[in-house]
Protein backbone atom coordinates (compact mmCIF):
# COMPACT_ATOMS: atom_id res chain seq x y z
CA UNK A 1 0.00 0.00 0.00
CA UNK A 2 1.53 3.11 -0.64
CA UNK A 3 1.05 6.07 2.08
CA UNK A 4 2.38 9.65 0.90
CA UNK A 5 1.46 12.05 4.12
CA UNK A 6 1.76 15.28 3.66
CA UNK A 7 1.50 18.43 6.59
CA UNK A 8 1.79 22.11 6.35
CA UNK A 9 -0.08 24.95 7.28
CA UNK A 10 -3.01 26.57 5.75
CA UNK A 11 -2.37 28.05 2.05
CA UNK A 12 1.06 25.80 2.05
CA UNK A 13 -0.18 24.08 -1.32
CA UNK A 14 -0.24 21.15 0.27
CA UNK A 15 -4.16 20.37 -2.03
CA UNK A 16 -3.04 21.52 -4.97
CA UNK A 17 0.29 19.58 -5.19
CA UNK A 18 -1.65 16.24 -3.68
CA UNK A 19 -4.12 16.54 -6.76
CA UNK A 20 -0.98 17.01 -9.01
CA UNK A 21 1.04 14.12 -7.07
CA UNK A 22 -2.28 11.66 -7.01
CA UNK A 23 -2.69 12.22 -10.44
CA UNK A 24 0.44 11.50 -11.55
CA UNK A 25 0.73 8.36 -9.64
CA UNK A 26 -2.86 7.12 -10.37
CA UNK A 27 -3.82 7.40 -6.40
CA UNK A 28 -6.49 8.65 -3.99
CA UNK A 29 -6.12 11.92 -2.80
CA UNK A 30 -7.39 12.60 1.10
CA UNK A 31 -7.96 16.19 1.56
CA UNK A 32 -8.68 16.03 5.60
CA UNK A 33 -9.30 19.32 5.96
CA UNK A 34 -12.28 18.73 4.42
CA UNK A 35 -13.53 16.66 7.17
CA UNK A 36 -12.71 19.24 9.76
CA UNK A 37 -14.87 21.92 7.82
CA UNK A 38 -17.50 19.46 7.70
CA UNK A 39 -17.46 19.31 11.79
CA UNK A 40 -17.19 23.30 11.19
CA UNK A 41 -20.09 23.40 9.01
CA UNK A 42 -22.31 21.58 11.01
CA UNK A 43 -21.88 23.40 14.25
CA UNK A 44 -22.53 26.76 12.01
CA UNK A 45 -25.81 25.00 10.80
CA UNK A 46 -27.01 23.74 14.10
CA UNK A 47 -26.10 27.58 16.00
CA UNK A 48 -23.19 25.48 18.13
CA UNK A 49 -21.10 27.77 19.62
CA UNK A 50 -17.18 26.34 18.73
CA UNK A 51 -15.85 27.66 21.85
CA UNK A 52 -18.40 25.85 23.78
CA UNK A 53 -16.33 22.48 24.22
CA UNK A 54 -19.48 20.69 26.49
CA UNK A 55 -22.25 21.68 23.34
CA UNK A 56 -19.41 20.28 20.62
CA UNK A 57 -18.84 17.42 22.46
CA UNK A 58 -22.70 16.37 23.42
CA UNK A 59 -23.51 16.73 19.54
CA UNK A 60 -20.54 14.93 17.98
CA UNK A 61 -21.28 11.58 18.18
CA UNK A 62 -24.74 12.59 15.82
CA UNK A 63 -22.29 14.00 13.81
CA UNK A 64 -22.53 11.92 10.45
CA UNK A 65 -19.59 12.64 7.66
CA UNK A 66 -19.07 10.32 4.64
CA UNK A 67 -16.65 10.66 2.26
CA UNK A 68 -16.78 9.44 -1.26
CA UNK A 69 -14.94 10.17 -4.61
CA UNK A 70 -16.88 10.64 -7.99
CA UNK A 71 -14.61 10.31 -11.09
CA UNK A 72 -11.95 10.16 -8.55
CA UNK A 73 -12.92 13.49 -7.03
CA UNK A 74 -12.97 13.56 -3.06
CA UNK A 75 -16.56 14.62 -2.14
CA UNK A 76 -17.57 15.07 1.56
CA UNK A 77 -21.34 14.48 2.99
CA UNK A 78 -22.95 15.95 5.86
CA UNK A 79 -25.98 13.89 7.10
CA UNK A 80 -26.12 12.43 3.72
CA UNK A 81 -25.89 16.07 1.52
CA UNK A 82 -23.00 16.91 -0.50
CA UNK A 83 -21.60 20.03 1.26
CA UNK A 84 -18.11 19.95 -0.58
CA UNK A 85 -18.54 23.02 -2.26
CA UNK A 86 -19.73 25.20 0.88
CA UNK A 87 -16.29 24.50 2.58
CA UNK A 88 -14.43 26.97 1.80
CA UNK A 89 -15.60 30.23 3.52
CA UNK A 90 -13.48 32.44 6.11
CA UNK A 91 -16.25 31.61 8.78
CA UNK A 92 -16.37 28.13 8.21
CA UNK A 93 -12.10 27.73 8.24
CA UNK A 94 -12.44 30.14 11.71
CA UNK A 95 -14.71 27.68 13.13
CA UNK A 96 -13.35 24.25 12.22
CA UNK A 97 -9.76 25.58 13.33
CA UNK A 98 -11.23 25.84 16.61
CA UNK A 99 -13.61 22.63 16.79
CA UNK A 100 -10.35 20.70 15.37
CA UNK A 101 -8.61 21.32 19.04
CA UNK A 102 -11.29 18.55 20.90
CA UNK A 103 -9.76 15.30 21.23
CA UNK A 104 -13.22 13.81 20.34
CA UNK A 105 -13.63 15.70 16.80
CA UNK A 106 -10.21 14.53 15.66
CA UNK A 107 -11.03 10.52 17.19
CA UNK A 108 -13.85 10.93 14.41
CA UNK A 109 -11.79 12.48 11.77
CA UNK A 110 -9.08 10.36 12.77
CA UNK A 111 -10.72 6.96 12.22
CA UNK A 112 -12.16 7.94 8.48
CA UNK A 113 -9.06 8.57 7.41
CA UNK A 114 -7.04 5.12 8.53
CA UNK A 115 -9.92 3.02 7.13
CA UNK A 116 -9.14 4.48 3.91
CA UNK A 117 -5.72 4.24 4.11
CA UNK A 118 -5.58 1.04 5.14
CA UNK A 119 -7.64 0.00 1.96
CA UNK A 120 -5.90 2.58 -0.86
CA UNK A 121 -2.96 3.56 -2.02
CA UNK A 122 -3.11 7.33 -0.84
CA UNK A 123 -1.40 10.76 -0.49
CA UNK A 124 -2.83 12.56 2.66
CA UNK A 125 -2.86 15.84 3.61
CA UNK A 126 -3.63 17.84 6.76
CA UNK A 127 -1.86 18.62 9.67
CA UNK A 128 -1.39 15.89 12.04
CA UNK A 129 -0.74 13.27 9.22
CA UNK A 130 2.80 12.54 9.25
CA UNK A 131 2.82 12.65 13.29
CA UNK A 132 -0.75 10.91 14.33
CA UNK A 133 -2.71 9.40 11.57
CA UNK A 134 -0.40 7.47 9.49
CA UNK A 135 3.34 8.12 11.43
CA UNK A 136 4.79 5.15 9.55
CA UNK A 137 4.11 6.42 6.14
CA UNK A 138 6.72 5.30 4.08
CA UNK A 139 6.94 8.80 2.37
CA UNK A 140 6.27 11.92 4.41
CA UNK A 141 6.81 15.60 3.39
CA UNK A 142 6.13 19.18 5.51
CA UNK A 143 5.00 22.05 3.14
CA UNK A 144 5.70 25.38 4.02
CA UNK A 145 5.49 29.15 2.97
CA UNK A 146 5.44 32.72 4.42
CA UNK A 147 2.35 33.75 5.41
CA UNK A 148 2.00 36.68 3.25
CA UNK A 149 2.69 34.18 0.26
CA UNK A 150 -0.32 31.89 1.42
CA UNK A 151 -2.50 34.86 1.87
CA UNK A 152 -1.75 36.06 -1.37
CA UNK A 153 -2.70 32.52 -2.79
CA UNK A 154 -5.94 32.33 -0.60
CA UNK A 155 -7.18 35.35 -2.36
CA UNK A 156 -6.25 34.25 -5.55
CA UNK A 157 -8.38 30.45 -4.71
CA UNK A 158 -10.62 29.48 -7.27
CA UNK A 159 -12.32 28.02 -4.34
CA UNK A 160 -12.56 31.38 -2.60
CA UNK A 161 -15.98 32.09 -1.52
CA UNK A 162 -15.84 34.88 0.02
CA UNK A 163 -15.38 36.82 -2.94
CA UNK A 164 -11.83 38.28 -1.67
CA UNK A 165 -9.57 40.60 -3.22
CA UNK A 166 -5.88 42.41 -2.67
CA UNK A 167 -7.38 45.20 -0.73
CA UNK A 168 -8.36 41.95 2.13
CA UNK A 169 -4.71 41.08 2.13
CA UNK A 170 -3.70 42.45 5.60
CA UNK A 171 -6.52 41.21 7.01
CA UNK A 172 -6.42 37.79 5.33
CA UNK A 173 -2.97 37.12 6.47
CA UNK A 174 -3.90 38.01 10.06
CA UNK A 175 -6.38 35.52 9.78
CA UNK A 176 -4.19 32.76 8.68
CA UNK A 177 -1.29 33.57 11.64
CA UNK A 178 -3.80 33.12 14.06
CA UNK A 179 -5.20 29.80 12.54
CA UNK A 180 -1.23 28.66 12.53
CA UNK A 181 -1.46 29.81 16.06
CA UNK A 182 -4.41 27.50 16.86
CA UNK A 183 -2.99 24.32 15.02
CA UNK A 184 0.35 24.80 15.97
CA UNK A 185 -0.17 25.30 19.91
CA UNK A 186 -2.81 22.94 20.81
CA UNK A 187 -2.57 20.00 22.95
CA UNK A 188 -4.09 17.36 20.90
CA UNK A 189 -2.19 16.79 17.52
CA UNK A 190 -0.80 20.22 17.01
CA UNK A 191 0.72 20.76 13.77
CA UNK A 192 4.89 19.85 14.14
CA UNK A 193 7.37 19.15 11.44
CA UNK A 194 8.33 15.65 12.43
CA UNK A 195 11.75 15.03 11.87
CA UNK A 196 11.71 12.19 9.48
CA UNK A 197 9.13 14.53 7.08
CA UNK A 198 11.14 16.37 3.92
CA UNK A 199 10.83 19.88 4.43
CA UNK A 200 9.73 21.95 1.46
CA UNK A 201 9.15 25.75 1.03
CA UNK A 202 7.12 26.69 -1.58
CA UNK A 203 7.35 30.39 -1.53
CA UNK A 204 9.77 30.43 -4.62
CA UNK A 205 9.27 27.21 -6.54
CA UNK A 206 5.63 26.42 -8.39
CA UNK A 207 3.38 23.53 -7.22
CA UNK A 208 4.80 21.28 -10.06
CA UNK A 209 8.01 21.76 -9.03
CA UNK A 210 7.12 21.13 -5.50
CA UNK A 211 5.00 17.83 -7.01
CA UNK A 212 8.18 17.05 -9.19
CA UNK A 213 9.58 16.59 -5.90
CA UNK A 214 7.22 13.96 -4.01
CA UNK A 215 6.72 12.51 -7.66
CA UNK A 216 10.44 11.71 -7.73
CA UNK A 217 11.02 10.15 -4.53
CA UNK A 218 8.03 7.93 -4.77
CA UNK A 219 9.30 6.64 -7.60
CA UNK A 220 12.71 6.11 -6.18
CA UNK A 221 11.32 4.50 -2.95
CA UNK A 222 9.38 2.28 -5.58
CA UNK A 223 11.84 0.53 -7.24
O1 LIG B 1 -6.38 22.26 5.40
P1 LIG B 1 -7.51 23.21 5.72
O2 LIG B 1 -7.06 24.64 5.81
O3 LIG B 1 -8.68 23.04 4.82
O4 LIG B 1 -7.99 22.78 7.18
C1 LIG B 1 -8.96 23.50 7.87
C2 LIG B 1 -8.71 23.39 9.37
O5 LIG B 1 -8.92 22.03 9.77
C3 LIG B 1 -7.29 23.72 9.84
O6 LIG B 1 -7.13 25.07 10.15
C4 LIG B 1 -7.12 22.86 11.07
O7 LIG B 1 -7.61 23.52 12.22
C5 LIG B 1 -8.02 21.68 10.80
N1 LIG B 1 -7.27 20.49 10.41
C6 LIG B 1 -6.71 19.73 11.39
N2 LIG B 1 -6.07 18.56 11.10
C7 LIG B 1 -5.96 18.15 9.82
C8 LIG B 1 -6.50 18.94 8.78
C9 LIG B 1 -7.14 20.13 9.11
O8 LIG B 1 -6.78 20.07 12.56
N3 LIG B 1 -5.36 16.99 9.56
Amino acid sequence: MINIAIDGPSGSGKSTVSDIVANKLNILHLNTGALYRAVGLYLIEHNIDPNNERDVLSCIDQVRIELKYIDGIQRVYLEGVDVTDRLYSLKVSDVCSISSAYPKVRELITSIQRQVAETVDVVMEGRDITSVVLPNAKYKFYLDASARIRAIRRINDTKNQDHLNMDDLARVEAEIIERDRRDQTRETSPLIRTADSIYINSDNITAQEVSNIIINKVKEGEK
